[in-house]
């Protein structure tokens, strides 16, 4: 009988669930949209029936031995505790991992959406065979995830791997953590739609922030079509995030970095900017060692993530 897991990706729009075998493939997918109600028991509800539909899709295959939950959230991985979840509120200071493994009968772990992504792409990815690797996951906001010897870092409270709430500029623009001028300011989809208006009265002649619902995807096309002020904004874009990757190679001496995320798809215009901070700012060991390499797992490296550490958890035999 095949080994499988169950493992979900909890975001603020959508629940995503899938059944993963040990090899990491899909056997079964479900999708449905997030509550909007903000009721607790209503995501609880969803998680359960949505499992429960999973679980008899692939009854004739064989049972599912744990489940993984990726969720946008600080969290205690260990108590299966959500701490602070900003798209999630209803789930704030909520046990979550126990309240489903209640009802279900299955272990069932929890793990920041981040740091999924980051054991995902390790697993199965672009970090595959690499021991020491950080991922970074660049969209509305700009998640984190570190993976040193092996093993996820995840510090003494669960919340390490923040790199979006890096400073990279000490008296920038304020961040929702409270912080001012974190890399997320800089370095992701909602950074590049403000910049782009911040530049406009250096760039009378452009036409890339004509209107005032310009999307970051119109920045990007503005850009790659020779815009000088969209060309700008992606270059600050390069540099801050080559200024927050120059210092994290210093302190952790990584084998490899893999940026993913909607906002990655823009590579072709900060990865030069990227690479010459990097080169300018972080040790020449360390620094020529690292590689840089775009996400191989897109919307399932959180899913596959999860499926991994509910694997490694219930002792099937796979060590994270
Ligand atoms: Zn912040």
């Amino acid at each position: 009988m095949d080994k499988m897991v169950l493992a979900a990706d909890l975001g603020g729009t959508n629940l995503r669930m899938a059944v993963i075998g040990e090899n990491g493939e899909t056997r079964y997918r479900s999708r449905s949209s997030t509550p909007t109600s903000r009721r607790r028991e209503d995501v609880v509800e969803l998680l359960v029936s949505s499992a429960r539909e999973c679980i008899d899709a692939i009854r004739p295959l064989g049972a599912v031995s744990a489940f993984g939950i990726a969720a946008p959230a600080v969290l205690d991985h260990e108590a299966g505790r959500i701490l602070v979840a900003p798209n999630l509120p209803e789930l704030n200071d909520f046990s979550l991992a126990p309240a489903i493994s209640g009802v279900l009968g299955l272990d069932v772990f929890l793990e920041n959406d981040a740091n999924a992504a980051a054991i995902g792409e390790n697993w199965m990815g672009a970090s595959n065979g690499y021991s020491s690797s950080i991922c970074v996951t660049l969209g509305t906001g700009v998640g984190g995830g570190v993976i040193i010897d092996g093993k996820p870092l995840r510090g003494i409270d669960g919340t390490a791997g923040e790199i979006g709430h890096i400073c990279v500029e000490p008296f920038g623009h304020p961040c929702g953590c409270g912080s001012l001028g974190c890399l997320e300011q800089y370095s992701s989809a909602t950074a590049v739609v403000r910049i782009a208006r911040e530049l406009q009265s250096s760039f009378p002649d452009s036409r890339a922030t004509a209107g005032l619902d310009t999307t970051s995807l119109e920045v990007y096309n503005a850009a790659v079509s020779g815009d000088a002020l969209a060309r700008e904004v992606f270059r600050k874009f390069g540099f801050y995030l080559g200024v927050a990757l120059g210092g994290l190679i210093n302190v952790l001496n990584p084998e490899v970095i893999v940026i993913g995320g909607g906002a990655s798809e823009s590579w072709d215009l900060f990865i030069e900017p990227l690479t010459s901070e990097i080169r300018k700012r972080a040790f020449k060991r360390p620094a020529d060692r690292v590689s840089i390499v775009k996400a191989k797992l897109g919307d399932d490296a959180g899913i596959l993530g999860v499926a991994r550490l509910a694997f490694s958890s219930s002792n099937i035999g796979l060590a994270v």
